[in-house]
Order: C-alpha cells, then sequence, then structure tokens
C-alpha cells in the first residue's frame, strides 16, 4: 500500500514488483519471472511480471495458489463521480492476497509442504474493462496459461481476490462450482473442520470472470475464493480497516493441506 497505487506502466506499480520478488526471493526454493509487453486496446505497451514461486520445485503433486498483484488505475465504480477517474487504493482488491501469499510463501519457508506448492502472482488483472472489452483484463493468468512450466499439471488451482474484509463471508463464486465443484467442496470442508464455517459459507452468491476462468480455460482445476459483497469496492480514498482474522484462517487452512 505504500507504494500507492500499482497500475501498470506506473514507476510504483515496477517498484511493487521488485518488492514483491525481492521477498520471494529470500523465501521460495525457485523462482520463475515472466516478464513480456502486453499493448493495450488502445496502443499502449504496458512491461508487465508475473512471479511463479515454487516450492519443492521437483515434486510432481503440485498445488496452484494465486493472486493478482496490479491495482484498477480507474475507480469506475465509485458512487462518487468525482473519484472515477482516479486510481483505486487497492487494499482489498490487489494488496490482500499478495499478502495472503506472501504469508503463506513464510510458512513454506519454515515447514516445507508434503506436496509441491506454486504460488502465482499475477500481473495485469484488473487494468480494462470487464464487460466492454477482454483484451486488457486477466493478462497476467492468460499468459501464464499460454506459457506454463512444461508438463504442468497441478492437482487444483486456488484464487485469492478480496479477501480483507472486516466481517469476511466467502460465499461459492458460481465458475468454480461449475467447473471444479470438488475443489470447492475440499476448501470449505477444511475451512469448516478448522473452525471457519461463519466464514466460508454454503451456495452459490457471485458468478465472475476472474483469473480462475483462464486458468479453467487452460484444463487447471481453478477456483476464485472472493468476498465480491464489500461495500468500499474501487471507492476511494480511504479503504475500510482491513482485518488480519482472515489471513490467519488461510494460512491454518492452507497449511491443513499440507498434513
Ligand atoms: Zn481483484
Amino acid at each position: 500500500m505504500q507504494f500507492g497505487p500499482r497500475v501498470p506502466g506506473t514507476p510504483a506499480h515496477e517498484r511493487t514488483g521488485d518488492w514483491i520478488l525481492e521477498h520471494l526471493r529470500a523465501t521460495a526454493d525457485t523462482i520463475a519471472v515472466q516478464s513480456f509487453t502486453h499493448v493495450t486496446r488502445q496502443g499502449t505497451s504496458l512491461h508487465l511480471r508475473n512471479f511463479l514461486a515454487r516450492f519443492r520445485p521437483a515434486a510432481t503433486e503440485r498445488v496452484l495458489l494465486l493472486a493478482h498483484w496490479d491495482t484498477r488505475p480507474h475507480a469506475d465504480q465509485s458512487a462518487n463521480l468525482g473519484q472515477q477517474r482516479l486510481p483505486v487504493p487497492g487494499a482489498n482488491d490487489g494488496a490482500s492476497g499478495v499478502a495472503l501469499l506472501l504469508g503463506v510463501a513464510d510458512v513454506l519457508k519454515t515447514k516445507p509442504p508434503t506436496v509441491g506448492v506454486d504460488l502465482l502472482f499475477v500481473d495485469g488483472e484488473d487494468y480494462g474493462n470487464f464487460a466492454t472489452d477482454s483484451n486488457d483484463v486477466l493478462i497476467g493468468t492468460r499468459y501464464f496459461a499460454r506459457h506454463q512450466p512444461p508438463g504442468y499439471q497441478p492437482l487444483f488451482a486456488v484464487l485469492f481476490d478480496m479477501v480483507a474484509d472486516k466481517d469476511q463471508q466467502f460465499y461459492y463464486e458460481g465458475n468454480s462450482q461449475a467447473f471444479a465443484p470438488e475443489v470447492v467442496d475440499r476448501v470449505w470442508r477444511t475451512a469448516a473442520d478448522l473452525g471457519y464455517g461463519r466464514v466460508f459459507l454454503p451456495g452459490v452468491k457471485p458468478t465472475l470472470i476472474d483469473d480462475h476462468v483462464a486458468l479453467q480455460q487452460a484444463g487447471i482445476h481453478a477456483i476464485d475464493v472472493v468476498d465480491f459483497d464489500y461495500p468500499y469496492r474501487s471507492d476511494l480514498p480511504q479503504p475500510p480497516p482491513s482485518s488480519t482474522t482472515s489471513s490467519t484462517s488461510f494460512d491454518r487452512i492452507f497449511s491443513a493441506h499440507r498434513a
């Protein structure tokens, strides 16, 4: 958050990427950086980077966890017209998933997993307009789907987006439940077993085009853990105070997978 909005094409975006990479170099067994240029519909060239941090890279049984690290250039969902042209701060939509994955990286460094784990930080998720043009959204994940490690076949993938609400409530996301219901069931059941049944609630609520859909199209059983019912979404200037409760829950849930 201290870097400011992480909008592709800005110095804050570059600095944030360097900062994430530095943390991953200190924790992961290996790191792959996918650095590429994306030309937007309007002709702007963006330098984007995906980071794939791998734990036990030789293990054939693998799990993929991902989040996007860029933030949206315009707060177009804001009820305040004057704010709609400004970038979003991205505490919940951007930083929360990154914080979660970096926390998981720290845990995996101290307690190596029994299966291989890959943490993927994707860029350019939120640049364009989801409603009108698919060219400039989900850019990093679509790039990853086309440039996977050779023979890559993770057992499943879990995307985290908007996971820092103070009163966190996760319902099943529609495209996740349609494509990979067994993964949804596994994650929600593990959460309930750990006592987080009031955070991970049953039933489908939102249906979203998010990074998991780009992975699904590549055959990966990917789901989205997202709390879309977030009143401050894309509002400015102050996001609400985020809670550490939810990332603590996640650390425990994904540590439990290692058992
Ligand atoms: Zn997001």
